[in-house]
C-alpha cells in the first residue's frame, strides 16, 4: 500500500519543481493524462527511502468564483484520494489572496494538509513564512524546492505516521482476512532465491484489470466472476482502493483487482464508479499482472498509452484486451490491428486479445496469456543457462566494434525475477548501441520462451 501525496497550491508557487524533485529518481513513471485531467501528473516517486505516488494537481487558481467548478474533477478526486495533501504557497510573494482561497476549501475537506513554504533559499526564511501561521492550519514547512532543501524533514512529518497507519489497517485485513495468500510479504520481488520458485506457484496470480472508462472493465469483471466460482469474499477497502476478488480458475488460484468496483455495484447499470487514476495506479503496483482493456471502438488513445507506461515502468506483466470486437466490419479490424501494430511496438512482448466482454468471446483465452506471464516473470533460470544463451546470441552476431576494440560479453548471471532481470559483464558494455541491447533481449526472450513479461537487462563493466 503506497501513501498518496497530493501537490496543491496556485500557479507558479514551486509544485512541478517539487514534483520533479520527488519522482526524479523513477522520472520515467511520469505520465500526463491529457483530455481526462487538466494536465495533471500523477509519478511514482522515491525519496530518500519513501516511496509514494505523487500527484501535482496543478492549476488550481483560488481567486475564481467557485473554487469546485474550477478544479478538474480528477483533481478534486485526487485530493479526496490522498492520504496527505501537501498545500505550497510562495514564500518570496508572500501570502495571497488565491492562497486563503485554497486553504479555505482545504480546510473543507477533513484531509492531512502540510502548509509548505517554497521559495525559501537566499530569503530571511522565518520572518517572511510568519504570515502563514495565519492561515491556522498548524506548522508551516520550509522548504527550496529547486534545491532539494527541507524536503526530507517535510517527508518525515509528513509521511511517517500515514505509512505507520497504512501497515497497521493492511495487517488488520490480513488478521481478517481468510484467503491472505496475496499477502505482499511473500510476493517474489527481485532476490530470486531457490525454492521460492515452488513457492511462488502456490501463490494466488493477483490480476488488475485496467483501463479508461467505458473499455468495458466492469462488463468484462462481470463475465469473468459469473463464469467462474468465486471464493464470496471481497476484500474489504475504502471507497479509494480498488475491490480484490479471489477466485480459481484452470487450477490456479487468483485475486482479481477491480478497478471498475464491480463487486460493489449490483448491476454494471449501476452509479458507474468515478475512474481514478490513482486507484489505477495503486492497482499496477499492486498486481502481478496487468490486464490493459482497449476499447476498439474509440482505438488507442494517450491515456491509453500512460496507462501502458505506468504498467511498463512497474515492470509488471501485461495482457491487452482489445475489448467490444462484436460486429465489427473487417476493414475496421484491420484498420484497428494496423494501428496496434504501429503504436504498440514497445510492448511486443505483451500478448493481444481480441475480445467481446459483453458476448464472452475470446474471453477464456485471456487467462492462458495470464498464466503464461505469470510462468515468465516468475521462470527461475540458471546461470549456466543464461551464460549458454549469452554466448550463442555473442556468436550468432557479434557486438560491434568501439573505437576500434571490440565490445565484448563475458558472463551473464540471474539478476532477480519478476520482472526478470539478467546481469552481464563485460568490456565496454556501456558503450553497446541500444539496437545490439534490443538484439540480446530478443534473443533471451526467444531462447527462454518469456512471453508477457518485460525482461531487464543490466550491464557491468569488467568481469
Ligand atoms: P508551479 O506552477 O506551481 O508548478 O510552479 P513551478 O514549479 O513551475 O515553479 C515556478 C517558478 O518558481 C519557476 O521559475 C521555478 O524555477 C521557481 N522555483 C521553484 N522552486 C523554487 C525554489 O525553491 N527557489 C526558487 N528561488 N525558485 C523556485
Ligand atoms: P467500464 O467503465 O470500463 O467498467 O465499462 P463498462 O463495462 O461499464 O462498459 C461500458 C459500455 O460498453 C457499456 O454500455 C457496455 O455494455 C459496453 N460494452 C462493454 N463490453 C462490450 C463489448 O464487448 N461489446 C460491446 N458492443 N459493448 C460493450
Amino acid at each position: 500500500m503506497l501513501p498518496v501525496i497530493a501537490l496543491v497550491g496556485r500557479p507558479n508557487v514551486g509544485k512541478s519543481t517539487l514534483f520533479n524533485r520527488l519522482t526524479r529518481t523513477r522520472d520515467a513513471l511520469v505520465a500526463d493524462f491529457p483530455g481526462l485531467t487538466r494536465d495533471r501528473k500523477y509519478g511514482q516517486a522515491s525519496y530518500d527511502g519513501f516511496d509514494f505516488i505523487v500527484v501535482d494537481t496543478g492549476g488550481i487558481d483560488g481567486s475564481e468564483e467557485g473554487i469546485e467548478t474550477e478544479m478538474a474533477e480528477q483533481s478534486l478526486l485526487a485530493i479526496e484520494e490522498a492520504d496527505v495533501v501537501l498545500f505550497l504557497v510562495d514564500a518570496r510573494a508572500g501570502m495571497t489572496v488565491a492562497d486563503q482561497a485554497i486553504a479555505q476549501h482545504l480546510r473543507k475537506q477533513e484531509k492531512k494538509v502540510f502548509v509548505v513554504a517554497n521559495k525559501t533559499d537566499g530569503i530571511d526564511a522565518d520572518s517572511n513564512c510568519a504570515e502563514f501561521y495565519q492561515l491556522a492550519m498548524g506548522e508551516v514547512y520550509q522548504i527550496a524546492a529547486a534545491h532539494g532543501r527541507g524536503i526530507t524533514g517535510l517527508l518525515n512529518s509528513a509521511l511517517q505516521p500515514v505509512i505507520e497507519d497504512l501497515a497497521k489497517e493492511r495487517q488488520q485485513l490480513i488478521d481478517e482476512d481468510p484467503f491472505a495468500a496475496y499477502d505482499d510479504e511473500h510476493q517474489a520481488q527481485g532476490e530470486g532465491e531457490e525454492g521460492e520458485q515452488e513457492e511462488l506457484a502456490d501463490k494466488a496470480i493477483k490480476l488488475a484489470i485496467i483501463g479508461r472508462p467505458n473499455v468495458g472493465k466492469s462488463t468484462l469483471t462481470n463475465r469473468i466472476l459469473g463464469e467462474e466460482r468465486v471464493i464470496v469474499y471481497d476484500m474489504p477497502g475504502t471507497t479509494r482502493d480498488s475491490i480484490y476478488i479471489p477466485m480459481t480458475r484452470n487450477d490456479r488460484e487468483y485475486v482479481l483487482i477491480d478497478t471498475a468496483g464491480v463487486r460493489k455495484r449490483k448491476k454494471v447499470s449501476d452509479v458507474v464508479e468515478k475512474f481514478s487514476v490513482i486507484k489505477t495506479l495503486k492497482a499496477i503496483e499492486d498486481a502481478n499482472v496487468v490486464l490493459l482493456v482497449i476499447d476498439a471502438r474509440t482505438g488507442i488513445s494517450d491515456q491509453d498509452l500512460s496507462l501502458l507506461g505506468f504498467a511498463l515502468n512497474a515492470g509488471r506483466s501485461l495482457v491487452l484486451a482489445v475489448n467490444k470486437w462484436d460486429g465489427l466490419d473487417s476493414d475496421v479490424k484491420d484498420r484497428i490491428k494496423s494501428e496496434l501494430d504501429r503504436r504498440l511496438g514497445f510492448v511486443d512482448f505483451a500478448r493481444i486479445h481480441f475480445i467481446s466482454a459483453l458476448h464472452g468471446t475470446g474471453v477464456g483465452h485471456l487467462f492462458e496469456s495470464v498464466e503464461e506471464a505469470y510462468d515468465s516473470a516468475t521462470k527461475r533460470i540458471s546461470t549456466a543457462m543464461l551464460r549458454r544463451i549469452m554466448d550463442m546470441a555473442q556468436a550468432d552476431h557479434q557486438p560491434p566494434l568501439v573505437r576500434g576494440r571490440r565490445v565484448k560479453l563475458k558472463y551473464a548471471h540471474a539478476g532477480g525475477y519478476n520482472p526478470p532481470r539478467i546481469v552481464i559483464h563485460g568490456n565496454q558494455v556501456h558503450e553497446l548501441p541500444d539496437s545490439y541491447k534490443r538484439y540480446l533481449m530478443n534473443y533471451y526472450r526467444k531462447a527462454l520462451d518469456i512471453m508477457g513479461t518485460p525482461i531487464k537487462i543490466e550491464f557491468r563493466e569488467g568481469d
